[in-house]
């Protein structure tokens, strides 16, 4: 698959996230807000997320999970891949 692989990290871009349009980006917004308050995290840049959240997400968008990881590549909010530019790691 073209797309970023089940045991890739998740690790959402919260500057780009927070540039995108509110009707398109909106659920995700609310979903990593919560999970940074659940977590007392509001400083990073990024926002690992689990993978299983990613499923819970995709039903929302009502899309598979590969689906929603490529629009989430082209929002920008996603790196293309654990060895993409940006982001990476060797875990
Ligand atoms: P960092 O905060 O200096 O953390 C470096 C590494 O320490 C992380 O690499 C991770 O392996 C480990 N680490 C730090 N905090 C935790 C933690 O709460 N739990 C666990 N299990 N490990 C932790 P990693 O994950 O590759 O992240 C690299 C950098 O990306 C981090 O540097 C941080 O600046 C940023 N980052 C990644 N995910 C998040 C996130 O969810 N929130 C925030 N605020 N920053 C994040
Ligand atoms: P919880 O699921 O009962 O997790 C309790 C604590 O276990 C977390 O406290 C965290 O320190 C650790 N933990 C659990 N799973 C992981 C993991 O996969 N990686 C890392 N690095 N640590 C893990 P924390 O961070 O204060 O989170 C408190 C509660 O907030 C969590 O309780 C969970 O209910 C929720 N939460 C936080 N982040 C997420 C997330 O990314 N997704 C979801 N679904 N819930 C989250
Ligand atoms: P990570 O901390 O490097 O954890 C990598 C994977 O190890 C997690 O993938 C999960 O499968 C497992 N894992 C780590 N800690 C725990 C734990 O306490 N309980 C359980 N049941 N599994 C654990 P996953 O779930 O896809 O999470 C990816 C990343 O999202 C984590 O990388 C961490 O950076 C972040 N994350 C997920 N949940 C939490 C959370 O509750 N609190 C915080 N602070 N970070 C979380």
């Amino acid at each position: 698959s073209s797309a970023v692989t089940k045991s890739t990290k998740i690790v959402l871009n919260l500057e780009s996230l927070g540039s995108l349009p509110a009707d398109e980006a909106g659920p995700l917004a609310r979903y990593a807000s919560t999970i940074q308050a659940q977590r007392h995290d509001y400083n990073g840049k990024v926002l690992s997320i689990r993978a299983e959240d990613l499923k819970s997400l995709a039903i929302i968008y009502d899309m598979s999970p590969d689906e929603l990881t490529t629009r989430l590549i082209e929002w920008g909010v996603l790196s293309p891949g654990a060895d993409g530019v940006g982001y990476a790691t060797e875990e």
